[in-house]
């Protein structure tokens, strides 16, 4: 071998070792994968220990589970309509289209993928299982219309933080659901799901009373409509995450 190709070759091992350096210092960096609870209560009388911090204020009306932490890949998920109430799986499924277009016509990056119908997926306990769901059971906490889990690398530097699953439960025991255009005693499904698939996007609950409008809003009652669609600072919130 002459000696430029073995200089040529070298320079090629070389640079090979820079390029792979960056992907392992960033890896080590990456935070713990965590996960965040948001319960989704109906009275409005105390503040869960939760509220405050992030940007949850009158002037913004958005908040992040973690500063840049978000869907770096569009994931399925699966829907397990089996309830004791009745309510037909089309009612489900439109509902909880009809939340995921909120979101998704609001961002560039598409940030739910198709959901399936799975008679077996569950909130799996509050654990994480590389399926995000949607699902009804019962949330022990009392006034708790809604629970959902979001896992994430949501410490470390913005650039490596990153959501990777969530489940979402609907408390069948203690509310009755339906379409509240219908029935204004009941839960309305596709607001209450808006406002859960915000917190699977990737947003915080708002407690200030001046973003009460807003689909991230940390309260509902029954009758209830709103949260269906997306205020300004939902909006805002999600572009400043995805756009
Ligand atoms: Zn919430």
């Amino acid at each position: 071998m002459n000696k430029y190709v073995i200089v040529a070759l070298l320079v090629l091992i070389i640079s090979g070792l820079v390029l792979a350096l960056p992907p392992q210092a960033k890896e080590k960096d990456k935070g713990p994968l965590e996960k965040i609870t948001f319960i989704h209560y109906k009275k409005s009388n105390a503040k869960p220990p939760w509220a405050g911090g992030g940007n949850d204020s009158a002037a913004t009306c958005y908040g992040f589970l973690a500063k840049g932490a978000k869907w770096k890949a569009t994931e399925n998920f699966l829907i397990n309509p089996t309830n004791s109430q009745g309510i037909s799986s089309s009612l489900i499924v439109n509902s909880t289209n009809a939340g995921i277009e909120a979101w998704d016509s609001e961002s560039l990056f598409n940030i739910f993928g198709n959901p399936s119908i799975d008679s077996l997926a569950s909130y799996n306990n509050g654990s994480l299982d590389e399926k995000n769901t949607l699902s009804f059971g019962t949330i022990s906490d009392s006034g708790a219309i809604a629970v959902t889990n979001v896992w994430g690398y949501f410490s470390g530097p913005p650039k490596t933080r990153e959501l990777v699953e969530w489940d979402m439960l609907l408390d069948q025991t203690d509310f009755q659901w339906g379409n509240a255009d219908a029935d204004p005693a009941k839960m309305d499904l596709q607001n209450i799901i808006t406002h859960e698939l915000g917190h699977s996007a990737g947003l915080g609950d708002l407690y200030t009373s001046g973003c009460a409008e807003e689909t991230m809003y940390g309260y509902s009652t029954e009758g209830e409509t709103k949260k269906r669609t997306l205020e300004s600072g939902d909006i805002a919130g999600l572009a400043e995450l995805y756009n």
